[in-house]
């Protein structure tokens, strides 16, 4: 019998891979409900060459999951595709902030720290010794909003001004609801165990093992090249697209606009119905799906399991691609975050075009709306309208009164899971309710153990070692 596989995006294509390398040669189906592979990376090439990118663009090869996508994409044969951005580069130095009216950089040296520098009423070593002279708090439930934990250690200014734009930049959420383990994880552990974050740095500095990472020659290059992310020539899409070549080339069993409407899990099999009304049974699932599509599946067959994935949130945004001709911005760098006090629906600019430069234009990206996408945006909002909000807030925020040559707007519809306070705990709920119901099913993909491509390629090798462990 066979192992399903259900989605296509990064994550559930991965899963395959994974799986196809095991040595139990088990016979693998992956059920894609659209007619293309690759979920969110998706990338489209204007006539000229320009790379617009939908969601996801670049990569970071630090940490474990880092190191094993770039294990995958050397097995893929992309090390020539890849494109880096150096850490010493303006892209991966200059980040800037918009508040209170105006574009602010933020530091980027040790010198920085001691200097003051708008939007902070203090140089940054002030709230830094803050958290040193800040007695602990046990917080309730093991877990507390990013904000309030930011505020509590380093002051509010923090994280208005660069915790709250970091969380919408990633994940367009807001920092008052996010879980500090989203993206805090480590300090908040100092912080609990040590006392302080700063000390929590200092003592595991000194007892600090190194980690075992796998060491592909890609990862090696990363390190003596100082790559900050990376990207390939051909957009970020060329990852999926040549690992569905791959499962293709091994003659895995793919199929595109097969939707699954329903799920039966019994303790040998697993049934799945097809919106077409067709069935297609395994003895092993793996779902890459979203939480919240995985619950509708479920729903009849796991109640309980379905209402907890269900409570896994999601947020919408807006993406606008812009192309102009020749350099029209005013500084280099990775782009601009947006404080959330600001009046405004725009999340983000990123300046693509510093980070992998084509001839002589500009490209850049405004990300729209996230946890205030209803706000601003409804279900007759048009495509026009976007790109007017785009170019007000860009001669707003960069004074850019240009007139762009291309211009792609995209909703896109519940594309980022939020990990709200007590993220992590429903997470072990679902594992919990798997394991005690000993069913056949594992989880990947960006709605539990992270949201970055290196996350949801990781939680797939992880799902498929760990499926009935
Ligand atoms: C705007 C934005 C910017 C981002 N930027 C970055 C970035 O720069 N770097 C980074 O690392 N990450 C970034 N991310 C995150 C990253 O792109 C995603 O987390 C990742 O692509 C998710 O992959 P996935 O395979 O888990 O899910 P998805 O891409 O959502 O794939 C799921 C697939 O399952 C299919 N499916 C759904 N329901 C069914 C069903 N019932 N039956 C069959 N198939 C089904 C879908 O059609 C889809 O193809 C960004 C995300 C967004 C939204």
């Amino acid at each position: 019998m066979s192992r399903i596989i259900v989605g296509g995006g990064i994550s559930g294509l991965s899963a395959a891979y994974y799986a196809m390398k095991q040595p139990t040669n088990q016979p693998l189906i992956v059920l894609e409900a659209t007619d293309r592979f690759g979920g969110w990376l998706k990338t489209t090439r204007l006539i000229d060459g320009t790379i617009f990118e939908q969601a996801a663009r670049t990569i970071r090869p630090s940490g474990i999951s880092g190191a094993n996508t770039l294990q995958l994409v050397e097995e893929l044969g992309l090390g020539d595709e890849i494109m880096p951005v150096s850490k010493l580069s303006p892209a991966a130095k200059n980040r800037m902030i918009y508040a209170n009216g105006s574009l602010h950089s933020l530091p980027n040296s040790l010198m920085g720290l001691f200097r003051r520098q708008e939007p902070f009423s203090k140089p940054l070593i002030y709230y830094l010794m803050n958290d040193v002279i800040t007695p602990k708090k046990h917080v309730l439930g093991d877990d507390e909003s990013l904000y309030s934990f930011a505020s509590r250690r380093f002051g509010n200014e923090v994280a208005d001004y660069l915790i709250s734009p970091v969380v919408c930049g990633i994940c367009g959420g807001d920092a008052k609801e996010i879980s500090v383990k989203f993206l805090m994880k480590p300090l908040f552990e100092k912080e609990q165990r040590y006392g302080s974050v700063l000390q929590g740095l200092f003592f595991d500095g000194l007892t600090k093992k190194r980690e075992n990472l796998m060491d592909s020659r890609l990862l090696l290059r990363s390190r003596s090249e100082k790559w900050n992310v990376y990207s390939f020539k051909n957009g970020i899409e060329v990852l999926p697209r040549t690992l569905k070549k791959k499962l293709d080339s091994k003659g895995i069993d793919i199929r595109a606009n097969t939707k699954i409407v329903d799920v039966e899990l019994n303790k040998h099999s697993v049934i799945c119905k097809t919106e077409s009304g067709d069935c297609i049974v395994g003895n092993e699932i793996i779902s890459s799906i979203p939480a919240f599509e995985l619950s509708t599946l479920l729903k009849n067959h796991h109640p309980e399991l379905a209402s907890i994935l269900a409570s896994i949130q999601y947020a919408s945004m807006c993406v606008v691609n812009l192309q102009y001709n020749g350099k029209v911005i005013p500084k280099e760098g990775f782009g601009f975050l947006v404080a959330p006090n600001e009046e405004s629906p725009l999340l983000g600019v990123i300046f693509d075009s510093c980070c992998f430069p084509y001839r002589e234009t500009t490209v850049l990206t405004a990300m729209i709306g996230g946890y205030k996408y209803h706000k601003y945006i409804n279900n007759n909002t048009s495509e026009k309208e976007m790109e007017i909000i785009a170019l007000k807030e860009l001669k707003r925020m960069l004074k850019l009164d240009e007139k762009p040559q291309s211009v792609k707007v995209q909703f896109l519809k519940n594309c980022i899971p939020q990990y709200m306070v007590g993220h992590e705990m429903k997470v072990k709920e679902i594992e919990g309710y798997i394991k005690r119901n000993r069913l056949p099913l594992a989880i990947c993909g960006s709605s539990y153990y992270g949201v970055g491509v290196n996350d949801v390629i990781f939680s797939a090798k992880k799902a498929i070692d760990e499926i009935r462990d």
